[in-house]
């Protein structure tokens, strides 16, 4: 692999150009931040669960179809926002009916 900004040989597995100093690999550093990046429509849709059952839920369906690209990431809190909706959902639907 070559520095596509200065031209040096760089090593496979390097992120930045010992030469010039420029990011190169720029679809692993991008896929490596993905793998780092925090699953936030998982967590919105979990904290959306206790107020507002069908914003939750939603957003906890999005979390958990994203998960995946996220390494897994949010799965769980994404599974939890959909039960803890439903149960609000349920729980906002007994309470109107009294
Ligand atoms: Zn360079």
């Amino acid at each position: 692999m070559f520095c596509k900004n200065c031209g040096a040989a760089l090593d496979d597995n390097a992120d930045f150009c010992p030469n010039c100093g420029v990011a190169v690999n720029q679809d692993k550093l991008a896929n490596d931040q993905q793998k780092t990046a925090t699953n936030a429509i998982a967590i919105v849709g979990f904290v959306l669960s206790f107020f507002i059952g069908l914003a939750g839920l939603i957003c906890s369906i999005i979390g958990l179809s994203k998960a995946p690209q996220y390494n897994g990431k949010g799965k769980g809190l994404a599974i939890a926002g959909i039960v803890i909706s439903c149960l609000s959902m349920i729980l906002s639907l007994s309470l109107f009916a009294n």
